[in-house]
């Protein structure tokens, strides 16, 4: 199953990853990404979700291996 990291310090709260996953992320009262249940969305949303992160605060990892492309 997917690993989900996450940079805190580079979230600056946009919501797209809860957009991509709304089952893995959501953000907390400071407005920073929260996760939740990866197993309720399919591997391809949660790479979606690292993609669209505006400042790639997410990666998407299988052991040491990254499987998201990155931030545009
Ligand atoms: S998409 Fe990135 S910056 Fe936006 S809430 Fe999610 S982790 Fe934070």
């Amino acid at each position: 199953m997917a690993e989900i990291r996450i940079d805190l310090e580079k979230c600056m709260g946009s919501g797209n990853c809860s957009y991509w996953a709304p089952g893995s992320f959501d953000l907390d009262d400071d407005g920073k990404v929260l996760v939740r249940d990866p197993a309720t969305d399919e591997e391809s949303r949660l790479v979606m979700a690292a993609e669209g992160c505006p400042v790639g605060a997410i990666s998407i990892w299988h052991g040491e291996r990254r499987i998201d492309q990155g931030a545009p």
